[in-house]
């Protein structure tokens, strides 16, 4: 049995979706191969050295240049037939990205896993992460997305990959897609770290009240070298874009610390955070259900709280 994780780049390395998609990868199956797909990704292979998979596979081609799904759909599901998994992180990417490959394969897509209990049987969360499911997969072909918090990274790898370009009228069908074609794309650029991989995130909610006084969790989030997060409630009263959204509907983070800012602590807030290892919650309401699964809770109105914590925390 074999297993194909479709690589996803960011700025030019492997995201740690991926990394962690290769991880889960090496639990599944014995032979684990990583396709790198792109307009210009071949030399990429070579600062792969260490990377723990059996073969990286090259799929290069100008269509390829901005990722679009019904690009790549057409050629993975031709080298889909010859692995019994096929695997990516749960990024919005992959969740564009697979499904249609699932159906294009008539197969089933199974999403967000968090644990494989057997070679066919896989655990993934319903209802905001409220129960596990275990399915059993009857196809051939097993489409999945992983859940990056639920996998370590990898260690490196003592053997080097081989490296093998997928063959030319495989790639040749990137360049058929009708359906879409690229307009533009809009990038949020910034200094702190990603929100799904970060160590720290510190998050906000509607407490903060405005635009400008969600600076406060920015100004916290920067102190500690944090990424930061927003609760649905404060993405649309519009303090901050939806990229920054965490929970059901936003992103799974599993940081070491997790501080909730003014921050209910809704059902679908929780599934999107449930796993951070401390969690930490600033609320004036003493019966906020954020507190339930806080591991240190501060009771007061975060318009006083915070500034001391800032000046009273060693920065980074
Ligand atoms: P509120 O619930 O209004 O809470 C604000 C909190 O701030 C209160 O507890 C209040 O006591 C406290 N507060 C106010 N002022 C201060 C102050 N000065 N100092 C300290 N504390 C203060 N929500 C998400 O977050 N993520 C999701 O992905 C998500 N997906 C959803 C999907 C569906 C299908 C549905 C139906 C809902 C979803 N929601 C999601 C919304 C969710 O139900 C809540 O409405 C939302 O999480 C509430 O955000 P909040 O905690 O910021 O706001």
């Amino acid at each position: 049995m074999s297993t194909l994780v479709i690589a996803e780049l960011q700025s030019g390395e492997l995201s740690d979706a991926t990394l962690k998609a290769i991880s889960a990868a090496n639990q599944l199956s014995q032979q684990t191969e990583l396709l790198l797909w792109g307009a210009q990704v071949a030399a990429l292979a070579d600062g792969m050295s260490t990377l723990p998979v059996a073969k990286i596979r090259i799929m290069e081609s100008a269509s390829l240049e901005h990722g679009l799904a019904e690009s790549l759909a057409p050629a993975l599901v031709t080298l889909a037939r010859e692995y019994s998994y096929l695997l990516a992180g749960a990024s919005t990417f992959a969740k564009d990205l697979l499904p249609r490959v699932a159906a294009l394969l008539d197969v089933g897509m199974l999403s967000d896993v968090v644990a494989f209990e057997d070679d066919d049987v896989f655990v993934r969360p319903m209802y905001a992460g409220n129960a596990m499911a275990r399915v059993k997969s009857h196809d051939d072909i097993r489409v999945l997305t992983v859940r990056g918090s639920a996998f370590a990274l990898p260690e490196a790898a003592t053997a080097a990959p081989t490296v093998e370009m997928v063959a030319a009228d495989i790639t040749a069908l990137v360049s058929q897609n009708q359906l879409s074609s690229f307009v533009g794309e809009q990038v949020t650029e910034s200094e702190r770290p990603e929100l799904a991989s970060a160590k720290v995130v510190v998050s906000g909610g509607r407490g903060l009240q405005s635009a400008e006084q969600f600076g406060l969790v920015e100004q916290l989030a920067d102190h500690l070298g944090a990424a930061v997060g927003a609760s649905r409630a404060a993405v649309d009263a519009g303090f901050i874009g939806n990229d920054f959204q965490v929970g059901q509907t936003g992103k799974i983070v599993a940081p070491d610390l997790y501080i909730a800012l003014g921050i209910s602590g809704a059902i679908q807030h929780i599934a999107g955070m449930k796993d951070a290892k401390v969690v930490v919650a600033v609320n004036k309401d003493p019966e906020a259900p954020i507190f339930d699964v806080a591991d240190y809770g501060l009771v007061g109105d975060l318009f006083d709280v915070v500034p001391q914590l800032i000046e009273k925390l060693p920065g980074k």
